[in-house]
């Protein structure tokens, strides 16, 4: 086991060594005269035993000098008295700074050689982005060249606007995905890492191509077996339809075609569901910009919601803005639908539904509320996941699928907005809609317009 050397530095007794230093002076001043007395030139005797005193200190000086700037070849001077003393203290603080470089450079090496054997590309950018440092893997995928590109800003060596956006936005909670359009298509996950009170970042580099294309598979996938499964289905709902409507159908099948034509009804708003999810994650940036009058559509739902048999005694809305929303109306209103339909299903019919529609600083707001049946906390953070119900048996005897807030949270995303939900079990649960002040359309602007 290597033991760590000692450096523990022994101060010397400084004012033992200036006393030392006033006596030996002394000593020789009395010295210098007496000499000069005996051959009767006092002040020749002192002068001349300061000039050998003085020269003295210079050699000590110069031999001290010489081996401070060259202490990397050159073995320490034997001095005596203070410069010797002063030399071991320079000698200790060498040893020490040595042990320490060494040290780090260790460290380094390994750290090099760590990272450099990493799956994922690493950089490290300084205060004003400028790269410091990086490994062989973020060499390849980014492009950079070890002696041309360090000290340059990595907003002019990754140019991809995703990046530049992600990074002048300064938020890195998430990371950011980039595609690189070369001879081979490759999808790169970018990630900024900075650590409290610190100016530098990681960056951290993934290629995620593998991911992106199976993901980009499967939704395919359930986009065209979802629109070959509408064609049969809508023949097979036909002739049920017939056959319901036949008047010298069997009693005994009558009961049986009634059940088919129910669970075809429910493949088809299954099959609906996918289509309209397929569409939300495949069509990219929101097109469809229209000028939604959210008030009006919350007052048709709630209509809606109130034609039910089947309702909680009281659904309110309180509309507080009339202000209205920049988006796509069909979008908007699945999610407002589905959040109201939601509310409905869960609650019972001595229960309450309040829909509210506001504004402030922060933007603009949609909130369903119910006093129903509420979630359990642990369930709240899977509720947006595709096919995720907390009670599958009761959701699919109530018609639900688990796709309705994977559906909001989809289309909520396309508009710049997030949904929150605040729920406690046997409570009730609150589904808020989120949307950024520039997606209000005021209604004064809407008026001007008009005129
Ligand atoms: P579903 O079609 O099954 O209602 P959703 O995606 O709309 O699917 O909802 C997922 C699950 O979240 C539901 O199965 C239900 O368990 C729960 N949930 C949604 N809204 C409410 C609500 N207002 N109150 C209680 N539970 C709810």
């Amino acid at each position: 086991m290597s033991r760590k050397p000692s450096f523990r530095v022994q101060h010397a007794d400084r004012s033992g060594i200036a006393l030392q230093l006033v006596v030996k002076a002394m000593l020789l001043v009395a010295f210098s005269l007496f000499v000069g007395w005996v051959f009767g030139a006092m002040a020749w005797g002192l002068a001349i035993g300061l000039l050998i005193y003085l020269i003295l200190h210079l050699r000590n000086f110069w031999e001290l000098d010489r081996w401070v700037r060259f202490r990397s070849v050159l073995h320490p001077p034997d001095l005596s008295g203070h410069w010797g003393e002063l030399t071991a203290l320079i000698a200790r603080i060498y040893r020490r700074k040595q042990f320490h470089k060494q040290r780090v450079a260790n460290l380094l090496r390994e750290f090099r050689r760590l990272t450099a054997g990493m799956p994922d590309g690493a950089a490290l950018l300084g205060p004003h982005n400028e790269l410091l440092w990086f490994n062989q893997k973020a060499e390849r995928w980014l492009g950079l060249r070890r002696k041309r590109d360090v000290g340059l800003r990595i907003e002019n060596l990754v140019r991809y606007p995703a990046f530049i956006q992600y990074l002048q936005r300064g938020d890195f909670t998430h990371s950011v995905t980039v595609c690189q359009q070369e001879a081979q298509q490759r999808w790169l996950s970018i990630h900024l890492v900075q650590a409290e009170g610190s100016k530098q970042k990681l960056l951290i580099v993934r290629d995620v191509t593998h991911e992106i294309r199976v993901e980009a598979m499967r939704k395919d996938f359930v986009a065209n077996a979802s629109h070959e499964l509408r064609s049969p289905l809508t023949v097979i709902s036909g002739y049920l339809d017939a056959l319901a409507e036949d008047t010298q159908l069997e009693q005994t099948w009558q009961e049986p075609v009634r059940e088919m034509r129910r669970q075809s009804e429910r493949m088809r708003t299954l099959i609906e569901e996918l289509l309209q999810l397929s569409r939300l994650e495949n069509s990219g940036d929101l097109l469809d910009d229209q000028t939604v009058d959210v008030g009006g559509l919350l007052a048709l739902l709630k209509k809606d919601a109130l034609s039910l048999a089947k309702r909680p005694a009281e659904i309110t809305l309180q509309i507080e803005t009339d202000a209205c929303l920049r988006g796509a109306e069909t979008e908007l209103q699945s999610v407002f639908a589905n959040l109201i339909s939601n509310a409905v299903k869960y609650t019972p019919v001595e229960g309450k539904v309040v829909i509210r529609w506001w504004q402030d600083a922060d933007g603009a707001h949609v909130s369903v509320a119910d006093t129903g049946i509420g979630i359990a906390a642990e369930d709240l953070p899977r509720l947006t996941e595709r096919f995720y119900r907390v009670d599958a048996g009761r959701s699919r005897d109530m018609g639900g699928f688990g796709l309705g807030l994977a559906i909001v949270k989809h289309a909520l995303q396309r508009h710049g907005a997030y949904l929150v939900i605040e729920s406690q079990l046997g409570q009730g649960s609150k589904f808020i809609c989120h949307f950024p002040a520039e997606r209000i359309v005021p209604r004064v602007s809407l008026s001007a317009a008009a005129n």
